[in-house]
């Protein structure tokens, strides 16, 4: 199926996981998909060469074990800057071959070890190549306080519409712990003729050195209310972890009083966060 068709009928609820990094980890990932699998996704999204590596048959492998085996939609993602016209052509072949219809497709960030191919200099680029060779559902990324690259938000979002218009159906959100910013950015994109359903992506934190690094790379604004969590609890893994889920499942009551169009949860492999959170917010994103 392809997921855009799901907007028509809900509220979206989506989970993105990554593939170990070692073949020692390789169990871990189809853990954590036994955890998710009685958490109701209505699809799940695996990652490609995020923080490094390209192994780009490890997300397929993954992606397609996520619709065959455990009958959940899949959506698998790509990175242009390290790919070749030749390489996508490829991919979109075994893409179909496994049954995988939906990809997101990204520009990517460079990585230590690959030069980019020059063939897909910005998203738009491989979002525009992908819907002349094939049929997939093509989702895209978005940033609610600007691309760190970008100079203003203003310019984000015009870039944002070429993704639109290129051809991808539904949008994905960078994560950010101010829901301001993301009702801000939601006026901006409709204001720009962006009328694609956007999920707001929520990542729960539990771990105050990983939140850090995440921040610094991707430019999110830390709220006062969240830092003085942080700052209370760095030394109480228990509650630091518990706080930050109860802090998640706040944002996402707020949305869904907000009829946001769907929730994506970058869970890092951790099916625990990701039933405490379901179980919270389960009764409010169906009614
Ligand atoms: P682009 O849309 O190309 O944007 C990058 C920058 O260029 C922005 O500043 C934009 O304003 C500007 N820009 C866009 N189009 C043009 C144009 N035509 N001309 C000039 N400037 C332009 N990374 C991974 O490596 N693997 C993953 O699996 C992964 N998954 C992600 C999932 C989500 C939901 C999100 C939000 C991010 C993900 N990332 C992943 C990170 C992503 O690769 C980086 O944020 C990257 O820096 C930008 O990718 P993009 O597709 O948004 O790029």
């Amino acid at each position: 199926m392809k997921t855009a068709e799901l907007f028509n009928q809900k509220t979206v609820l989506s989970y993105e996981v990554f593939p170990p990094k070692t073949t020692d980890d390789a169990h871990t990932i189809y853990e954590a998909l036994d955890g998710l699998r009685g958490l109701c996704p209505d699809f799940i999204s695996v990652t490609y060469g995020a923080g490094g590596g390209t192994n780009c048959a490890k997300t397929l492998d993954i992606a397609a074990a996520v619709k065959n085996q455990y009958k959940i939609e899949s959506v698998a993602h790509l990175r242009g800057l390290d790919l070749s016209k030749d390489e996508v052509l490829h991919i979109i072949g075994e893409l179909n071959e496994k049954g995988i219809e939906n990809v997101l497709a990204l520009r990517g960030d460079a990585v230590q070890d690959t030069v980019p191919t020059g063939d897909f200099k910005h998203a738009d680029e491989l979002i525009a190549y992908i819907r002349a060779h094939s049929d997939l559902n093509i989702l895209a990324a978005c940033y609610p306080e600007g691309h760190p690259e970008s100079e203003s938000l203003a310019q984000d979002i015009a870039y944002l519409k070429r993704k639109a218009d290129a051809g991808a159906s539904q949008l994905i959100t960078q994560f950010f712990l101010d829901n301001e910013d993301f009702y801000g950015f939601l006026e901006k994109t409709r204001a720009a003729g962006i009328a694609l359903p956007i999920q707001a992506g929520i990542m729960p934190v539990t771990n105050r050195k990983s939140i850090e690094r995440m921040v610094k790379m991707c430019g999110i604004k830390l709220p006062k209310k969240f830092m003085r969590i942080m700052d209370r609890y760095e030394h109480s893994p228990a509650a630091l972890r518990d706080a930050g889920i109860a802090y998640a499942i706040d944002q996402i009551i707020d949305l869904l009083a907000h009829d946001v169009d769907g929730i994506h949860l970058y869970i890092m492999n951790k099916p625990y966060t990701a039933k405490r959170i379901y179980e919270a917010v389960q009764n409010i994103i169906s009614a």
